[in-house]
C-alpha cells in the first residue's frame, strides 16, 4: 500500500463496540480481567499497553516499513531506551553533528554507564571504518542532521555496521517516514522525536522506536518503556494518530516551500552560507537524491555575514516566522541554535534555522527579504 494510504487507515479501524469512525481516546490505566485471570482483550495495565498507544505503534510501524514500534513520552526518552539497550562496555559511533540532546545522552548518561561513546563524521566514510572497534555495537546516524543539513549514506553505513557485528539506528525526526525509509536502506532500528513533524502542530512531546525486526534488542528498548516506565499518555498517543493522516500533505508541501526558500537565500548578497541538501551545491545533495523522495524536507539552515547580535536582531525583525526553538510545524520558525545550545556549542554565531511551516512561500520570502535588508 502507498504511504497515503497507510497515513490514513493504519492503526484506524471503526470502533467495534460503539462504531465511532474517528478513534476513542483510552485513558483507563486497567483492564478487565476474565474468571480464569486472563485478560481477555489483550490490556492489563496501562503502563505496560494501552489500545491508544497500541494503535499509534502500529501506525508508525506500519509507514516506516518496520515490524514493531514503541512509542516514548519524548524523543529524548526514546534516545535513551536505545541507549538503555546496550550493555557496559560497549562501543558506540555517534554522528559527530547530531541533535543536541542525543549528544549530551550519549556523553552524560551513557558514559556514566560504562557504555564507551566516539564521535565521527557520518558523512566520511573512511572515517568511520577506521572509528569502528571490535567492540562496537551500534552506529547512531542522523540524517538530514541537525542543524547543518548533513547527509549520511544510510544504506553504505548500515552495511558497514552489519560487517562489524554492530546494528544501525536512524534518527529520521528531519526526513520523516515520507521523505526517507532508513529500514528500506538497511538500518536496523529508527528513531523519531514524533514531537516534530509527525505530531505537526506544536502541541504535544513525544517519540518513537521502530525496529525492521522484532528482536532481543528491541525487546530491551520495550522494556525501557514498560518497566522503565517510559509511556506516552494516551491523550498523546491520539493527537499523534489524528496528526498522522495529514503527514504527507504537510511534509510535501513544507519541503516544496523549503526549497524556493533555500534558492532565494542563496542568491542574496547578505547570505554567506546556505545548507539545504536540495541544492545541487549541498556536498551531500547525491546522496539526498538517491536515498530521499519526493524532497529533501522541510528544514533550511544559513548563515548570514554577521555576529550573533545581527543573527538574533534578523530573527526578531521576522514577521510571519515565530523565534522559537523545535520544528515541524504548521508555523514557521527561526532558531539561532548556538544560544539554545550553549557554551557547549561548535556552531558558527551567524547560523540561523528554518523550519518551513504551511505558509505561503512567497508570504515567507518577502518576510526574510524585508528582515534581510534591515540588517
Ligand atoms: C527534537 C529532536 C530530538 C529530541 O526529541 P524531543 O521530543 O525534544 O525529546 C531528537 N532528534 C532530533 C533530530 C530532534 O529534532
Amino acid at each position: 500500500m502507498h504511504l497515503e494510504t497507510l497515513a490514513v487507515h493504519a492503526g484506524r479501524t471503526p470502533d467495534p463496540t460503539t462504531g465511532s469512525v474517528t478513534p476513542p481516546i483510552h485513558p483507563s490505566t486497567t483492564f478487565l480481567r476474565a474468571a480464569d485471570g486472563s485478560y481477555p482483550h489483550g490490556f492489563s495495565y496501562a503502563r505496560e499497553n494501552n489500545p491508544t498507544r497500541h494503535a499509534l505503534e502500529q501506525a508508525l510501524a506500519a509507514l516506516e516499513g518496520g515490524s514493531v514500534a514503541a512509542a516514548f513520552p519524548s524523543g529524548n526518552a526514546a534516545t535513551s531506551a536505545v541507549f538503555q539497550a546496550l550493555n557496559p562496555g560497549d562501543h558506540v559511533l555517534v554522528a559527530a553533528e547530531v541533535y543536541h540532546g542525543t549528544r549530551l545522552i550519549a556523553q552524560r548518561f551513557a558514559e556514566q554507564w560504562g557504555i564507551r561513546v566516539s564521535f565521527v563524521p557520518m558523512d566520511n566514510l573512511e572515517a568511520v571504518q577506521a572509528a569502528i572497534r571490535p567492540d562496537t555495537r551500534l552506529l547512531w546516524v542522523e540524517t538530514p542532521s541537525n542543524p547543518r543539513l548533513t547527509i549520511a549514506d544510510i544504506a553504505e553505513l548500515a552495511t558497514l555496521a552489519h560487517a562489524h557485528g554492530a546494528l544501525c539506528i536512524c534518527d529520521n525526526t528531519f526526513a520523516t517516514p515520507i521523505l526517507q525509509s532508513p529500514l528500506a536502506l538497511g538500518a536496523d532500528l529508527v528513531m523519531h522525536s514524533t514531537t516534530k513533524y509527525i505530531g505537526g502542530h506544536s502541541d504535544l512531546l513525544g517519540g518513537c522506536v521502530i525496529a525492521r525486526e522484532h528482536d532481543a534488542f528491541f525487546e530491551r528498548v520495550r522494556a525501557y518503556q514498560v518497566l522503565g516506565g517510559a509511556a506516552p499518555s494516551a491523550f498523546d498517543c491520539w493527537l499523534l494518530l489524528r496528526s498522522l493522516p495529514t503527514l504527507p500533505l504537510r511534509v510535501r508541501t513544507q519541503s516544496a516551500s523549503a526549497l524556493q526558500i533555500a534558492q532565494f537565500l542563496a542568491q542574496h548578497p547578505r547570505v554567506r552560507r546556505v545548507y539545504y541538501p536540495g541544492l545541487p551545491e549541498h556536498p551531500g545533495h547525491t546522496i539526498a537524491e538517491k536515498q530521499m523522495r519526493g524532497g529533501f524536507g522541510g528544514m533550511v539552515s544559513f548563515e548570514i555575514d554577521g555576529t550573533e547580535a545581527d543573527a538574533l536582531a534578523l530573527a526578531g525583525r521576522l514577521r510571519l516566522f515565530t523565534h522559537a526553538t523545535s520544528l515541524g510545524s504548521v508555523e514557521s520558525l527561526i532558531d539561532h541554535r548556538a544560544s539554545v545550545e550553549g557554551p557547549s556549542s561548535t556552531l558558527p554565531p551567524g547560523l540561523l534555522r528554518l523550519s518551513i511551516g504551511l505558509e505561503h512561500p512567497d508570504d515567507l520570502i518577502a518576510d526574510l527579504a524585508q528582515a534581510l535588508e534591515a540588517l
